[in-house]
Parts: C-alpha cells; sequence; structure tokens
C-alpha cells in the first residue's frame, strides 16, 4: 500500500473500519453495496479516463512549476480589479484557517456568532461607506449585483403607479464593459429593454423606470451624480451606483444624494485579484426595498436570556420558501470574501483607510502632472485613481509591454493608467519614463507626492464613515489576531466535527488544494491581463475543464458561474440560445419537480421561463405518469426539465433514463442540477443519464471549501448541441462560437478557487474519485443502519439502500412537542451542527456524511442522535421545560448560581462521555427569529440603541 497516496489522506474511515461497516449494515463487498444502490443501466461501463494520481508533495511542485508560468506584471488596468495588499495577519488567521474557511452558512445562529459579527462588520461598513441604510452581506460580484440591482428597481416599479408597465432600464456607457454585457443577459429574459447611452444628455423621458452609473466611470472620470439623480428624482426614475469602494473615502457617499441602489466590489480592500476572483460584492440599499434586497442579510436580535444575538434575517431561506416568486436565486455568496474585506476595514479603521485612499489620489495626480509636463493631454478632471490619456495608443503599447507593465487601451487613441495601493514613487517614475520614452523626452525623476484635491467640490467626501468601536480599535496586529481568534472561537467548523448537511457536501478541504491560493503568482494576475502571462492559469483551467467534461461525461464546460444557482441560471440560458437558434423562441415551459431545491424554479423565473410542477410519488420519485401528462401537454412549447440526481429524497430513481426521454421526445432539453454529483462521480454521470446540460458544484463536490457561505464555483458542462452557446465575456474571449454574455463578470468566473478543485481531482486520480463516491455511500448507509430503531429513513432505492444521504422522520416527535429544531439546536450540545433542517421535507434532517469522515467520527454522531432520541421519548407536550427545548446550554448557565432546570448541568452539557474531551460551547442560547425580524437592524448599533420597538 502507498501510504503517501492522497486518497488514504482524504477518505475518512480506514480499511478495517470500511469492512467492519459493510459488515454492519449486511453486504460482503463495497462492489455488492453500489450495485445494490446504483441502478445497472446507468452504471458505467469504463472508469474515469484522468492522470494518474499524484501526492501532495508532487502536486505541490507541480502547482508551483505551473505557477511560474503567469506573470505578475506590474499592472495599472483598473476596470473593477486592483492590486492590493492582504494584511498578513488576515491571510494566516483567516484565509489560510480552517476555523474560518470550512464553516457552513450561518444557519445555526448559535454557533456561528463569529462569522455573523464579521459579517454585520461588513454591511455596517457598506452602509457607512455608501450612505444608504441597509445592506447584505455580500453578493457575487460587481457586475451581477448591478444585475442584481437592475432586477430590485424592475420589481419595486409597480409599487410606483406611474411607472407601472414601464421597462426602459438606462445605463451609463461609462460603466465597466463587463457589468454591461451581464445586463444584457439579465435584462433581456425577464423584459426590461436597456438603454445604453450618454448620462449628460439623458433626457430623463418618463419611459425609464430606473438608471445605473459607474462612480467614477470605468475611464475614471468621476460621474456627476448629484446632478443626475436629482433629474432622475424628478421624473421617478430610481437610481442605481455601481461605486469604488476605495474611491468613496473621498467621494461623497451616493445615500447623500437619494441613491436608491449601491452595489460594487470589496476586492480592493485587500482581497488578492486571483484572475478574477472570487471577491465579495455589496449590495446597498433603502429600507423602503428591504424585503427586495437579494442574499442574505445579518440582523440583531436577542437570545433565550435577552442578549444580543445575531443571525440571518428575514428572506433567510427565501427561494425555499417563494420558489418561482423568489427576488434573486442568491443562495452561496462570497462569506470568506466579504469576513476579510471587513477585517481590512476593521485592520485599517477610518484613519487607515484614508491614508490609503489618499496616497492613492496624489500619486495618480503627480503622475497626471509629470505627463501633463511631458506634453500629454490627460482629459479627466474630476478623479480618484484613474487617469485618462488621449494619445497614440499603439505607441505606448509597445513601449510598456517591453517595459512589463499593464496599462488599459479602450481605443486607438486612448491609454488609461489605475494608480492603487501597491503602487510606490518608483513605480511612477517607471511610469513616467514609459511616456517619456514614447515622446522622446528626457523623464521627469519625482521624489516626493504631491498632495492633490482633483476631486470636484461637489462630491468631494463629508460625511463620517466607520465611527463604530469595532473599526477603531484593533489596529496593532496582537489585538487584530486576537479578535479574529474570539470570533472564531464562537464557530463550530469542520475542524471541530462533521457537518453531516445533506446536499451541501461538507468534506475535506485538505490543506495541499488550499496552500497555493496564498501564492503572489496565482494572487496578482488581473483577469483582463493579456493571455501570455496567465498560461499557468489557461493550462489549469483548460485541464479542469476537460477533467469536469470526462466526469460528467459531456463535450464542454464553462468555469465561469461563481455559484451553483448562477450555474442554474447559465445552464438555462444557454439552453434558451440552443433553442433560438433553432427558431424555437416560443420555448419557454420549464418543468421542475416538487422536491426540487428553491433555487431551480427561482432561476428559471430569472431565464424567462414559465416554471410548471410536476408531482413526487409517495415513495419520493418522480411521479412519471404526471411527468409524462405535463410534458405532453406542453410539447409544442416544452423548454426543458430541472432535475436533481440522485433526487433531493437521496434515491437513484430508476425512472430516470424514462424521465430525459420523454422530455427529448417532447421536444425539450435535460438540465440536470448537479449539487448530488457526489453520488455519481467514477459510478455514473449526467451524460450517461440522457441529461444535456448540468451545473456542478465544485464547492460541495470538488472540495472547495464553504467558506461559512462562500465562495463557490458552478461551472456548467453540457452536451455537443449546447457548446457554441456557453458563455462569453466582452473583453477576453471565453465560450463557444455563439456564446451567450456574460454570467459572471470575470471571464473565467472564481479562478483562483478553481486551484482547489483542479488540485482535487489530480490527487485523487479516477480510482481515488471513485473510491471516495462508493465510501460516501458506504457512509450514508452506515449511518442509516445505525440510526434504525430510533429514526426512520424516509425513502430508499429500490433494494433498501440509501444514496450518498438520506432523510430522517422527525413529524412524529410533535406528540412529544418536539420539532425538528429542537433537534438541531440539542446537537449543538454534543458538539456537532445539525444536518439540513426541513429541506426537501419539512420537519426532517437530512444527512450526509461524505467520504471524509471516519467511523469513529459517526459513531460519535449517531450516538448522539440516539441519546436525543431517549431524550425525546422523556419529553412530553404539555412541559416545554426539557433539555431540548432549552437547548443549546451556554457556559454562562451551567455556570450560573442558579439552576431552574429538572435535568442536571451534566445532562445539559456533557450529556455523553465523549464530549467530556473535546466540548464546544455555543455562545449564545437560542435566539429569538420573530424579535428580529420585527426590529430589523442590520448595523453595529450601541446596544442601547434597540430596545423593545
Ligand atoms: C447547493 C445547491 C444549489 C445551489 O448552489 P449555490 O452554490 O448555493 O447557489 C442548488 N441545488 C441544490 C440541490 C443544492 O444542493
Amino acid at each position: 500500500m502507498n501510504t503517501k497516496a492522497f486518497a488514504l489522506r482524504h477518505i475518512g474511515p480506514r480499511e478495517d473500519d470500511q469492512n467492519l461497516m459493510l459488515k454492519t449494515i449486511g453486504v460482503d463487498s463495497l462492489d455488492q453495496l453500489i450495485y445494490e444502490t446504483i441502478p445497472d443501466d446507468i452504471r458505467l461501463k469504463n472508469g474515469l479516463n484522468l492522470d494518474e494520481p499524484m501526492t501532495e508533495h508532487e502536486y505541490l511542485l507541480h502547482i508551483h512549476d505551473l505557477s511560474k508560468l503567469n506573470k505578475a506584471r506590474k499592472t495599472y488596468i483598473g476596470l473593477g480589479y486592483h492590486p492590493t495588499v492582504m494584511p498578513a495577519v488576515i491571510q494566516r488567521n483567516i484565509l489560510e484557517n480552517p476555523g474560518w474557511y470550512t464553516a457552513y452558512t450561518p444557519y445555526q445562529a448559535e454557533i456561528a456568532q463569529g462569522r455573523l459579527e464579521a459579517l454585520l462588520n461588513f454591511q455596517t461598513m457598506v452602509i457607512d461607506l455608501t450612505g444608504m441604510e441597509i445592506a447584505n452581506a455580500s453578493l457575487l460580484d460587481e457586475s451581477t449585483a448591478a444585475a442584481e440591482a437592475m432586477s430590485l428597481l424592475f420589481a419595486v416599479r409597480e409599487r410606483s403607479q406611474k411607472k407601472a408597465g414601464v421597462n426602459k432600464f438606462f445605463v451609463s456607457e461609462n460603466t465597466l464593459p463587463q457589468t454591461l454585457s451581464l445586463l444584457q443577459t439579465r435584462s433581456a429574459p425577464i423584459g426590461v429593454e436597456l438603454v445604453v447611452g450618454n448620462e449628460d444628455t439623458f433626457d430623463f423621458s418618463k419611459e425609464f423606470f430606473g438608471a445605473l452609473l459607474q462612480y467614477p466611470g470605468k475611464d475614471g472620470q468621476i460621474t456627476d451624480i448629484k446632478t443626475f439623480i436629482n433629474k432622475a428624482n424628478n421624473a421617478d426614475i430610481k437610481v442605481a451606483v455601481a461605486a469604488d469602494i476605495l474611491s468613496l473615502v473621498k467621494l461623497e457617499a451616493p445615500g447623500k444624494f437619494g441613491a436608491d441602489v449601491v452595489v460594487g466590489t470589496t476586492q480592493r480592500f485587500g482581497i488578492p485579484m486571483g484572475y478574477g476572483g472570487p471577491h465579495a460584492a455589496f449590495f446597498a440599499t433603502k429600507e423602503a426595498y428591504k424585503r427586495d434586497l437579494p442574499g442574505r442579510i445579518i440582523g440583531v436580535t436577542k437570545d433565550a436570556n435577552g442578549n444580543r444575538a445575531l443571525r440571518m434575517a428575514l428572506q433567510t431561506r427565501e427561494q425555499h420558501i417563494k420558489r418561482d416568486r423568489a427576488t434573486s436565486n442568491i443562495c452561496t455568496a462570497q462569506v470568506l470574501l466579504a469576513v476579510m474585506a471587513s477585517m481590512y476595514a476593521v485592520y485599517h479603521g477610518p484613519k487607515g483607510l484614508k491614508f490609503i485612499a489618499n496616497k492613492i489620489h496624489n500619486k495618480a495626480a503627480t503622475l497626471a502632472n509629470a505627463l501633463t509636463k511631458l506634453g500629454y493631454e490627460q482629459v479627466n478632471t474630476s478623479y480618484f485613481d484613474t487617469l485618462q490619456i488621449k494619445t497614440k495608443a499603439k505607441k505606448i503599447k509597445k513601449i510598456a509591454s517591453e517595459k512589463k507593465v499593464n496599462l488599459h487601451y479602450p481605443d486607438k487613441k486612448t491609454v488609461t493608467i489605475s494608480i492603487n495601493e501597491t503602487t510606490a514613487i518608483r513605480d511612477i517614475n517607471y511610469l513616467i519614463s514609459i511616456f517619456a520614452e514614447a515622446a522622446q523626452k528626457e523623464t521627469i525623476e519625482i521624489s516626493s507626492v504631491e498632495e492633490a484635491h482633483n476631486i470636484e467640490q461637489s462630491v468631494q467626501r463629508n460625511t463620517e464613515f466607520l465611527t463604530d468601536t469595532v473599526f477603531n480599535t484593533y489596529h496593532s496586529e496582537t489585538e487584530l489576531m486576537r479578535y479574529i481568534k474570539s470570533l472564531e472561537r464562537k464557530d463550530l467548523s469542520l475542524n471541530h466535527s462533521m457537518i453531516p448537511l445533506g446536499s451541501c457536501t461538507m468534506k475535506l478541504n485538505a490543506a495541499a488544494e488550499l496552500l497555493p491560493l496564498s501564492w503572489f503568482k496565482w494572487g496578482n494576475i488581473h483577469p483582463f491581463a493579456p493571455l501570455k502571462q496567465a498560461k499557468g492559469y489557461l493550462t489549469v483551467l483548460k485541464e479542469l475543464e476537460d477533467q469536469l467534461t470526462e466526469i460528467t461525461g459531456f463535450a464542454a464546460t464553462s468555469l465561469q458561474p461563481n455559484s451553483g444557482a448562477q450555474g442554474e441560471f447559465a445552464g438555462l440560458m444557454v439552453i434558451k440560445a440552443y433553442h433560438e437558434s433553432r427558431g424555437d423562441h416560443h420555448r419557454n415551459i420549464c418543468l421542475i419537480p416538487s422536491s426540487a431545491h428553491g433555487t431551480n424554479p427561482a432561476s428559471a423565473v430569472m431565464a424567462g421561463m414559465k416554471v410548471v410542477v410536476t408531482k413526487s410519488t409517495d415513495e419520493g420519485n418522480i411521479d412519471v405518469d404526471d411527468l409524462r401528462e405535463k410534458a405532453e401537454l406542453h410539447k409544442d412549447n416544452l423548454s426543458c426539465i430541472m432535475v436533481t440526481y440522485p433526487s433531493t429524497h437521496g434515491v437513484y430513481e430508476s425512472a430516470i433514463k424514462e424521465i430525459t426521454k420523454i422530455i427529448h421526445d417532447n421536444g425539450g432539453q435535460v438540465y440536470m442540477d448537479g449539487a448530488n454529483m457526489n453520488a455519481q462521480v467514477g459510478l455514473t454521470n449526467p451524460g450517461n443519464i440522457g441529461a444535456d446540460v448540468c451545473h456542478l458544484n465544485l464547492h460541495k463536490t470538488f472540495a472547495i471549501p464553504h467558506g461559512g457561505g462562500g465562495p463557490g464555483v458552478g461551472p456548467i458542462c453540457v452536451a455537443k448541441q449546447l457548446v457554441p452557446f456557453l458563455p462569453g465575456n466582452p473583453i477576453v474571449k471565453t465560450g463557444g462560437d455563439k456564446a451567450i454574455t456574460a454570467i459572471s463578470a470575470a471571464p473565467f468566473g472564481s479562478a483562483l478557487v478553481c486551484l482547489i478543485s483542479y488540485g482535487y481531482i489530480k490527487m485523487l486520480g479516477a480510482e481515488g474519485l471513485t473510491q471516495a463516491t462508493k465510501i460516501a455511500i458506504l457512509n450514508a448507509n452506515y449511518i442509516k443502519h445505525r440510526l434504525q430503531g430510533s429514526f426512520d429513513t424516509l425513502y430508499s432505492g429500490e433494494r433498501g439502500r440509501a444514496a450518498h444521504e438520506m432523510i430522517v422522520d422527525c413529524r412524529a416527535f410533535k406528540e412529544h412537542g418536539i420539532e425538528v429544531s429542537d433537534i438541531a439546536k440539542r446537537l449543538m450540545d454534543y458538539g456537532f451542527h445539525a444536518p439540513t433542517v426541513s429541506f426537501p421535507v419539512a420537519g426532517t434532517l437530512m444527512i450526509e456524511p461524505t467520504e471524509s469522515e471516519s467511523k469513529a467520527e459517526m459513531d460519535r454522531f449517531c450516538d448522539a442522535m440516539i441519546s436525543i432520541k431517549k431524550e425525546i421519548d422523556q419529553a412530553s407536550k404539555d412541559d416545554t421545560n426539557n433539555v431540548l427545548k432549552n437547548a443549546p446550554h451556554t457556559l454562562e448557565m451551567i455556570t450560573n448560581d442558579e439552576w431552574h432546570f429538572p435535568y442536571t448541568r451534566q445532562e445539559a452539557a456533557f450529556p455523553l462521555e465523549y464530549v467530556k474531551d473535546n466540548k464546544f460551547w455555543p455562545s449564545v442560547r437560542r435566539v429569538d427569529d420573530a424579535y428580529g425580524d420585527r426590529n430589523l437592524i442590520c448595523s453595529c448599533t450601541p446596544i442601547e440603541a434597540y430596545g423593545e420597538a
């Protein structure tokens, strides 16, 4: 046995344990189990065709070699991405710390107060800098945030009686090209007509419901948003502003001028460019629109003792509740990146940010003066960091390229230069020398930076920001390190215990997969840098595409979508483009089984489709007769079906091939939601099942950590007929020959974290990947078996087996007055994060152990569940003072001099022996959700400010 094989590190149960587990569940071998689990007719005949696996050491050498093919040149391209300085204390304590990156989305608030606080800081930072009333805790990138702004303004237009039926949206021509492309993608399907034009000559006609401005514009000139918003308000046109967050330190907050929405990216707050992402976008708006806000809002509430506690507010599970009436399909966002950006603001504070912004502005002005002296025409009259030079671009480009400098050349007569946090005086001199050479003049040497005020008086910032204590306390490294640690200790992550979240696949995020993310030559590549400087990336991304194409059994892959839900939208838009290419513009019916994840119907509506829900049988399968009936009924207009496989009920439906055939026979395409790919890799695949497109969640199956709710990557893999339509990018050519417009801002989405999945596949190889799938299925069936007698499993395959996850029924416990949420909270006392609660069936838990969990850990979890079942048996409807209803128990409760509970402290906090070795203390008691929604507070406000409303 090669004890260095990565598969041995990734897969939890040792061989002896595997044998014990097989015996326990009553099969002779792993292959026997797989035979009993996966229907024969969909099993792959041959293994995957992938490279031989590398050990971790070999992989790190390999990825280091590839990094050398990237040229991290001095880059002044701008366009929404800038070199930045990630404080080392944030890199080491957050980015490289599994306590932060392996956490799940903070649905279980009592064991997530740390990241909730960091996200509340993020929202406060955004609210302060934008001058708006509320903000969410991150969206995927600036361009998708701008599209969400457009959708929000379109949705609220109906409430303005004057605007009913009005569908034109104005977009400034000075908007970033990738944002424009994304607005095109997102506007047409929902019936918005985009009008791109010059904001100075815009006529504020009543036919417009909204407008989007870039602040400062893409060429660097600061837009006069004050005048524009004024006029727009008079015409009842709502205005969204896409703002550069660092510039807002010096520019007046758009909220001051009456903007309705402000969006942007926080990449400049210490996040590496990473060839396009991931970075956290922000979205801020008025309180009046709080119910239309996409993504997640963190709110303040109180716990059972009346202490301050944080939680996700309002539409937390929005897609699952509202489905095709949801305001957006955003589920995974960019939590880890939002946490890091918020810490950048905590570390630097308002004074530090002003120092950084002033330095950038002054350096830009110093450069402008020198270039003017050399005879160049710098045309921006009011700017923050970007100069616009009118000259022969070709000449400058030639010299700059020779001198290894990246500038931006929007047209033949224009060069733009964006100064950033890393720009030194030496760099300014180097830039001057390039222009001097082009002008054939003696260069001008500068030795200091002049104080500058090249920002129009009317938009100079006067309002304070980041005045809260948290932004004015942790400015030494010791203090910040301890603050980060104090938050981390409140959160239960994979480095404490198993997180058995069904449908979310919380598996190992191996250190070797993650190490390269910190490396300079992966972090410091601009997404619009010339392709020859990004050869390392292009090699990795191409190979990852090929690997995923092979694994899914399709013809091609696009890595652009940066979440699963974005993948769904992308896949549907590709299907739509395919139908339209054949003249089938009318095909707009999307069949979705009732058990589908809520993002499915939400994405279908975004793609302009009409959702028709099909029934499930009592066994949890798709009701094939109902499906056939609906497919035939709508055959003239059928666009597609969205189907999850194995089903969200954790079953490999044996009718799947029949289902895909019914859809094809009626002219539709088959979209497979690939969130459950962990149950397929190496054993079956979507292509084999008869699907035409699927998205994958690289942050589930392919080892990208959840990061507390992002980043994610949701690539789509497609069959041959759909390849020409894969999404493009307006600056870097990507996608098919007839590419649809952009789905994400960057050409390859969140390229940096794609390294993780690439490493995962490289190190496991065909055999390791297949073994991982088999063990994921073994682990699930082992838990199913161990819980038998305590919990009933809803749904199983034809031979009584679970897939890689299972649903346990908790509805009968209502007799004892116990809800499924009580079990979730009680698990915290045992040191576990709850499984998925009430999805896809209300009143149930969905458990998914993944292949990475060892037998010992699963045994602890099962012991906890069985012990909780005994507690449930003792509970009574008539008395809610019990160990379940009072859960979770905090250290403060346990050590309190008073104890009013009918069970012992020991039973409350140390219910099983193993808990004593590794106790996790929830930092607050059960949070009050209703109170928080009634009194929405989503920024750091002094405690006195939120008394009973
Ligand atoms: C996780 C998941 C999604 C959504 O993925 P995000 O990355 O969170 O947008 C969609 N469908 C299913 C079945 C999922 O489990």
